[in-house]
């Protein structure tokens, strides 16, 4: 299945309602990290290099009552005008303020950016009438927001469909992530390793399964390898467990024998008594936990292990922490991961979420083959899923 590309529209002097993924984190009105925005530069610059008809429209958080000014996305809208050097008019409310009118009284120096989606109950619900009132002024759709492709709401599907075929393509960030995440799907080599780790193994199950019968090692951290380790009947104290998954645990075990794949699970841990950041930090020096200790990350011989796999692969895709790596005593075997993977002469992929936030964190992003900007969205592609705002896109 091919994706539309906005390279195969006509934009000359057309209008265009751009999806993106703006969801920055932003504290006190400021961004910290603008990374999304970096990430959706070229489309921006491709659509304006044809048209100034613009407008960008996007989600940001998860805002709960209607409004509220910290969701808002006109601190996104200062970067872009700073980054692009053009001036952008913020529409507040597009119910009361007509983006049609806006969009012929823009100079060439102008665009459009469109207030949090989600200020508005119909883009979670896919809503038909919110979907026609975004698409109604434009003469294409451009969706880039790879992060929020997992997601059937209104600006990513409901408005999509209101376009022809012709009139509807995806972004050069949405082709990028689909291209490293494809490859890594039709994975041929014999060395392909997946780092998992994380909460919890009900997110991770359908992932995992999926990448079973492609990859060749399986590295398990977070808390989730304490579900692994009592399903094996190793002791893990007062560590985290997911009692309910177990038999989901033994189905991964049974197709990881059937398909041949290695699972390496912690044979030592970072400990505590209690699950504190300040925590008194406690070594246990093999697999097994005693039962007033609770594992809150891998260990020095377990990262030495994991290390010397990811750096001995030709693939690697890692999601999900080795352990609290929020805070610092616990934070030892992400890191070493991150750094492995950056030592590493594989094709690595890091698959969103924490995971990415530990690798910018020790400063390897560069070093990296593709970080994805769309943690569910990835998994959810990994899992073999077609994911609803692609679907829309596809030729
Ligand atoms: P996920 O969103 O499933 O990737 O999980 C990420 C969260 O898992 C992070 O907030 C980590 O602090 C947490 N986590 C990782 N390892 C552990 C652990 N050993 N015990 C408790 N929480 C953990």
């Amino acid at each position: 299945m091919q994706l539309r590309s906005v390279e195969d529209l006509d934009l000359e002097n057309k209008s265009v309602l751009l999806r993106l993924d703006l969801n920055v984190p932003l504290e006190n009105g400021v961004i910290t990290d603008d990374t999304r925005i970096q990430a959706a530069l070229p489309t921006i610059r491709y659509i304006l290099e044809r048209t100034n008809k613009l407008a960008i429209c996007s989600h940001l958080g998860r805002p709960t009552a209607a409004r509220e000014k910290k969701f808002s996305l006109e601190p996104v809208g200062a970067k872009l005008a700073e980054i692009l050097g053009r001036e952008v008019v913020f529409i507040e409310d597009y119910y009361e303020e007509s983006c049609e009118q806006v969009l012929k009284q823009l100079d060439a120096n102008q665009f459009i950016l469109l207030e949090n989606l989600r200020f508005h109950e119909g883009e979670k619900k896919n809503d038909l009438g919110f979907a026609q009132k975004l698409a109604e002024p434009f003469d294409f759709y451009v969706n880039d927001a790879f992060g929020a492709a997992h997601r059937a709401h209104a600006s990513v599907v409901a408005s999509a469909e209101l376009f022809s075929k012709d009139q509807r393509a995806s972004g050069f960030l949405i082709q990028k992530e689909v291209r490293a995440l494809e490859e890594l799907l039709r994975n041929t080599t014999d060395s392909f390793t997946v780092v998992m780790g994380g909460a919890k193994v009900s997110d991770k199950i359908s992932v995992i399964l999926n990448l079973m019968n492609k990859c060749n090692t399986l590295l398990v951290g977070g808390a989730m390898a304490y579900t692994f380790l009592k399903y094996r009947g190793i002791k893990v104290g007062a560590s985290r467990v997911e009692e309910e998954k177990l038999d989901l645990i033994g189905s991964i075990f049974r197709n990881a024998e059937a398909s041949k794949v290695r699972i390496e699970l912690p044979c030592d841990h970072v400990c505590a008594t209690e699950f504190k950041k300040d925590a008194e930090v406690i070594l246990a020096k093999d697999a097994s936990i005693p039962a007033q200790l609770m594992g809150l990350d891998i260990g020095p011989e377990t990262i030495k292990n994991y290390s010397r796999i990811i750096k001995g692969s030709k693939t690697v895709f890692w999601n999900g922490p080795m352990g609290v790596f929020e805070w610092p005593s616990f934070a030892k075997g992400t890191e070493s991961i991150a750094f492995a993977m950056a030592e590493s002469p594989a094709k690595t992929i890091v698959g969103g979420g924490d995971s990415v936030s530990a690798v910018n964190k020790v400063g390897v992003a560069n070093k990296m083959s593709h970080i994805s900007t769309g943690g569910g969205a990835s998994l959810e592609f990994l899992e073999g899923k077609i994911l609803p705002g692609l679907r829309v896109l596809y030729k």
